[in-house]
């Protein structure tokens, strides 16, 4: 870019979120480096941004150098520089340095956070020329559902014109010395309570443009986030195998719960909730691909509340707890181990009842079924076992 102005970036990291337990998140590792390089590394690879300053945590600096050498750019091109309070005060700090460096107040300078690492070429060119044409211009995407305005119960108000409301992206760019002008005065007058830079110079009489932000600048926060960003990088995720096994016993009725298909039969299955062994079994086997107990722990028999609840409920459970740990199902495979009902009639509404449930199609549910040749409880029909495999990708 002959003639263009110099170009900056300030990477906010300063935050000690430990959201995800232990280390914040800027350094948590994916896919073997810390979040922070994988944003250095995308902001930097293409050689447009001649200075990057990282605004860090002063007790995170050796974390930080860490990352820094992991993301593979010249340690020539990386500066830091220390948070503030506040997010606002951590951008400003990372402006004056740039300032004390001597950056030219016609320069862009590009404000990014550390959580949004993938910046696309194309993204970050788009912001450069338009900053440079207009003084600042910001990355947003289009809402795709509707946006709803709530009252103060919690109860639908009125819903919002999504035509004109978008989703706004970092980094944001803006001419070097507008930017540093608008945060002084800020500082100056103890405003600190601007959400991000583009509001802040409006308020300080500022037109900001906007370019099409992109997919790929998504926010890495919840470990679902970092389950999403392994599988951008294509790092290959990690696939985890869980395993279940329930048995009912018959008792007398006329009708019986099996992979959350209502069957008539001459006997029922006992038990607390509806005694559905498919769905038991499929539950504990979600749960074992996190580690997190079982069925009876979660749901115990002696609490009065499941007599006679329905079992998609606890698979659904599982299903939640296993994404709230960043987790996506492959597949579930389950075999059912009864003399009578026969199952293969069943095997389609089966499936349709459990990828209800768990959000899958019916290639990725298995249904099969066995007799134990008369033998075994099984055999005597005393009662139906099932047994049940899931793979979770994380
Ligand atoms: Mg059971």
């Amino acid at each position: 870019m002959n003639g263009f102005p110099e170009i900056a970036m300030v990477i906010v990291a300063a935050g000690q979120g430990t959201r995800l337990g232990g280390t914040p998140k800027q350094y948590r590792l994916l896919a073997g480096k810390p979040l922070l390089a994988h944003a250095l590394a995308h902001a930097g690879v293409n050689g447009h941004v001649s200075r990057l300053v990282t605004v860090i945590h002063p007790e995170a600096e050796d974390a930080y150098r860490d990352a820094a050498t992991a993301s593979g750019i010249a340690s020539g091109r990386l500066a830091f520089a220390h948070g503030g309070e506040t997010r606002q005060a951590s951008v400003r700090n990372g402006l004056e340095s740039l300032a004390k460096a001597g950056f030219d107040a016609e320069g862009i300078v590009l404000i990014h956070d550390a959580a949004r690492p993938f910046l696309p070429e194309a993204t970050l060119l788009a912001l450069a020329i338009a900053a440079a044409r207009n003084g600042a211009a910001i990355p947003v995407l289009p809402v795709a559902d509707t946006l709803a305005q709530l009252d103060s119960a919690g109860n639908l108000a009125g819903t919002i014109d999504r035509a004109k409301a978008r989703i706004v992206q970092t980094p944001q760019a803006f001419r070097f010395g507008l930017i540093l002008d608008a945060h002084r005065k800020a500082a100056a007058e103890k405003r600190e309570d601007f959400t991000d830079d583009a509001g802040l110079a409006t308020a300080y009489g500022q037109i900001v443009a906007s370019v099409p932000g992109d997919a790929a600048l998504f926010k890495v926060t919840e470990a679902a986030d970092f389950a999403r960003a392994e599988r951008h990088l294509g790092a290959g995720a990690e696939i985890r195998t869980g395993l279940g096994y329930d048995v009912h016993a018959f008792d007398d009725g006329d009708h019986l719960w099996l992979g959350g298909v209502k069957i008539a039969h001459s006997r029922k299955l006992s038990g607390h909730s509806d005694a559905d062994p498919v769905l038991h079994a499929l539950t504990d086997a979600l749960l074992g691909t996190i580690g997190d107990g079982d069925i009876g722990m979660h749901f115990p028999p002696s609490d009065p509340q499941w007599k006679g609840a329905p079992s998609h409920l606890f698979l659904a459970d599982a299903a939640r707890r296993v994404a709230t740990r960043g987790g996506r199902i492959v597949s579930v495979d389950c075999t059912v181990i009864c003399e009578r009902p026969k199952i293969g009639p069943h095997r389609v509404a089966m499936q349709a009842a459990i990828g209800a449930v768990l959000g899958l199609g019916p290639e990725r549910i298995g249904i099969k079924a066995t007799t134990s040749e008369k033998l075994g409880f099984t055999g005597r029909e005393e009662g139906i076992a099932a047994m049940a495999v899931a793979s979770v990708a994380f």
